[in-house]
């Protein structure tokens, strides 16, 4: 066997190989770009390219692609073969700087909500260096931003690099009064753990709902879920071993830091977390992550579901963000420093995030929305859709000390004083543990645990970079004026602590009490994907995101649009396949099981004297929940008829929340318990328990 060392990242072109591959000068020109973002002129493209190629075609690739991440949420990519034609009816292998550093999909039909037809008919990918390329399936893919030609971000990854940069401008600007000047860059860190379900593929085959929307749309519960908790950490069966070894294998050649795996809560469910990595390349590595863990799956005769809840009544999948932000010195500002000035900085570093989250929940809210997510959020197994900060005990003591002007502990006298005292210890342990919270500071990082498991996490990212940016620039104003700094400082932490605590809640989140309180404290409570979008679109938000020049106003307005179409086309295509099963496949199926119960009825009458009360029940039964059925699939249809003729986008996604979905639960009852009382080889696809404990 390889050993992994050496095979650890031989499909990309790192750092080692472009120090390998390139002439001093060109690798330290290309450098500056990556580190510092100056242009890369011409000459050296070419050079990089014409190394690249070669890396590439000795490792078999025989194509290159411009990979990139428009606002579908998953990845595209065109492939385009090296060659080229030499006069003697040879080929030659070509690949130029200019092919390298900007490319031309012919992007028509990507999502841009409205904006192409308001500016350019084509967009255009521009190589970012600072993610590295990398071979897969025979391709050299090199990671792209996707603009428009008058500049407007088409995707994911340009508005991300743009929250990257404010945030670094601010947080400088605030090291810079702690004194600290020799700091040149700051970092947003994020380490992505990712859940997923694994089904064997001869049982999805048979199943329209998960081939065509990820998703179970009909099932009754097994007797056994996963209330005996006997799978989380449990030990991995064989053949999921087998799919994590194989997966880690390839996730490792693709230079992808796959670290922890193990079982998670529900049966058949699972988890893996890379280690943390600059928020940009930890995009693009959660994006291939997800590819690659589909395509293994198939491998392995398994498929992997990425949707958030493939089962009703199982716990659904999420995808929590471990976010931190770094110097270039590996200093990290959310860790509590050892000296009083560190901990000052800390202490206003913490303020900063905690009035970010309360100044934009709505931002953060739908950083996360889509119509998949929405069935986890408030559902008493994910984090609800109220924002909160969970800081433990120990840290909100700290804090509480600070606002009220007393001394902290028990014992101690003395109050405690910004920039001449040192924090308390506090044990990592107490900030750890609450898996109910849905941004929690755990220690040295705070854990945002509402994105959805198919959710790039750029969206969350750019969102809650951005806050923070806001924050940190209206503090450096504040405190860049100040004449005493220690007293501004220490004025502005209790301040914010003030104005910002409601946010603050250590307690049990899947509590209803909770809800209740959140209200009570006028925290936002957006339910649904059509309740969080349209308020991306509010003057705050558009002032704040436009200030930082993350987004412009036309980009904010595309960007609801296309969010909201997707979750309105997703649930149409629900609809539709859940009326497609109901009158082919379930309906007939349970009409079949009544007419052979009936004419067994009339079989056992012409031989015996028998009541046949138990027949006779239960063909009176099936034939009332086939009525039912039919009833609920005809409301369904007049909804889904009712919903095709709604052209405002953000009355059409408010019908799909009022009309379709209820109208989709109530046909989903009706099936799941004609199921319960269905002979199983009537039935025409496996049925919960042989898809969860089925692997
Ligand atoms: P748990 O399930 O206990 O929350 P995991 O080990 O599954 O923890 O995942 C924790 C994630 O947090 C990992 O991806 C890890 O690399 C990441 N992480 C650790 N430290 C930081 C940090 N300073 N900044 C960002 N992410 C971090
Ligand atoms: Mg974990």
């Amino acid at each position: 066997m390889e050993k992994v060392t050496e095979y650890f990242g031989s499909m990309v072109f790192d750092d080692r190989i472009m120090k390998a591959t390139l002439s001093e000068k060109v690798y330290k020109s290309l450098k500056r770009t990556i580190d510092r973002g100056t242009p890369l002129d011409i000459s050296v493209a070419n050079a990089v390219a014409a190394a690249m190629k070669d890396w590439a075609i000795e490792k078999g690739a025989t194509h290159y692609t411009h990979w990139f991440q428009p606002m579908t949420g998953v990845t595209a990519e065109k492939h385009d073969s090296f060659i080229s034609p030499a006069p003697d009816g040879r080929v030659i292998m070509e690949f130029s700087g200019k092919e390298l550093v900007k490319g031309e999909p012919d992007a028509s039909s990507f999502p841009s909500g409205g904006l192409r037809a308001t500016f350019e008919a084509r967009g255009y990918t521009a190589w970012d260096p600072t993610s590295y390329a990398f071979i897969k399936d025979g391709t050299l893919y090199i990671p792209t931003a996707f603009c428009s030609y008058t500049g407007e971000a088409l995707d994911k990854k340009v508005p991300l690099l743009r929250s990257m940069e404010a945030i670094n401008k601010q947080a400088l600007r605030i090291l810079k009064l702690f004194g600290n000047t020799s700091v040149k860059s700051i970092k947003t860190s994020v380490g992505p753990e990712q859940e997923y379900f694994l089904v064997d593929r001869d049982m999805w085959k048979q199943r329209k709902d998960l081939i065509m929307t990820g998703r179970t749309l009909f099932g009754a519960m097994p007797p056994k879920g996963q209330e005996m908790d006997d799978h989380y950490f449990g030990s991995i069966k064989p053949r999921v071993a087998e799919y994590m070894a194989d997966l880690d294998r390839e996730l490792w050649k693709l230079g992808i830091l796959a670290k922890t795996k193990h079982n998670e809560v529900a049966p058949a469910q699972h988890e893996l977390a890379p280690i943390y990595d600059t928020t940009n390349i930890a995009a693009d590595h959660n994006q291939l992550t997800m590819e690659v863990m589909q395509k293994v799956a198939l491998r392995h005769n398994l498929v992997c579901l990425l949707h958030e809840k493939p089962f009703a009544g199982v716990n659904g999948s999420g995808k929590h963000n471990n976010w931190s932000i770094s110097t270039d010195q590996g200093e990290n500002l959310l860790s509590p420093g050892e000296t009083p000035s560190e901990n000052a900085q800390f202490l206003l570093f913490l303020a900063a995030v905690i009035k970010a989250v309360d100044d934009y929940q709505d931002l953060l809210r739908l950083s996360v929305a889509t119509a998949g997510n929405d069935h986890r959020l408030g559902a008493n197994e994910a984090p609800p859709a109220v924002i909160s900060v969970f800081l433990g005990d120990e840290l909100t003591a700290v804090l509480d000390a600070i606002e009220k002007d007393k001394p902290y502990g028990g014992t101690a006298k003395e109050k405690m004083k910004l920039g001449v005292d040192v924090l308390p210890q506090f044990s990592k342990d107490t900030t750890d543990r609450n898996r109910t919270s849905p941004f929690a500071f755990t220690g040295n990082k705070f854990e945002f645990r509402m994105l959805g498991s198919s959710n790039s996490i750029s969206c969350a990212n750019i969102h809650l970079n951005a806050a923070v940016a806001e924050v940190l620039r209206q503090f450096a104003d504040k405190l860049e004026k100040a004449k005493d700094f220690n007293k501004a400082l220490h004025d502005l932490i209790r301040k914010t602590i003030k104005d910002h605590k409601r946010i603050i809640f250590n307690g049990n989140g899947y509590d209803d009490a909770w809800i209740a309180e959140a209200e009570k404290r006028g925290l936002m409570n957006l339910k649904t994907t059509a309740d969080a979008m349209p308020h991306i679109c509010d003057k705050k938000n558009v002032e704040m995101l436009t200030s930082h020049g993350i987004f412009t106003e036309a980009e904010i307005f595309s960007r609801r649009d296309i969010m909201l179409e997707n979750y309105i086309k997703t649930v149409n295509i629900e609809a539709v396949t859940m009326i497609d099963m109901a009158r082919k496949e379930i309906i007939p199926a349970v009409a079949k099981f009544a007419a052979d119960t009936a004419s067994a009825v009339s079989v056992k009458k012409s031989v015996s004297k028998a009541a046949c009360k138990y027949e006779t029940g239960l063909v009176t039964q099936l034939s009332d929940l086939i009525d039912e059925m039919d009833s609920a699939a005809s409301a369904l249809e007049k909804a889904v008829a009712e919903f095709r003729t709604i052209e405002v986008i953000v009355e059409a996604s408010e019908f799909i929340r009022d009309t379709v979905l209820p109208a989709m639960d109530a046909l989903r009852a009706a099936a799941d318990k004609a199921e319960t009382v269905t002979a199983e080889t009537y039935w025409p696809f496996p049925a919960y328990d042989k898809l969860l404990f089925g692997v």
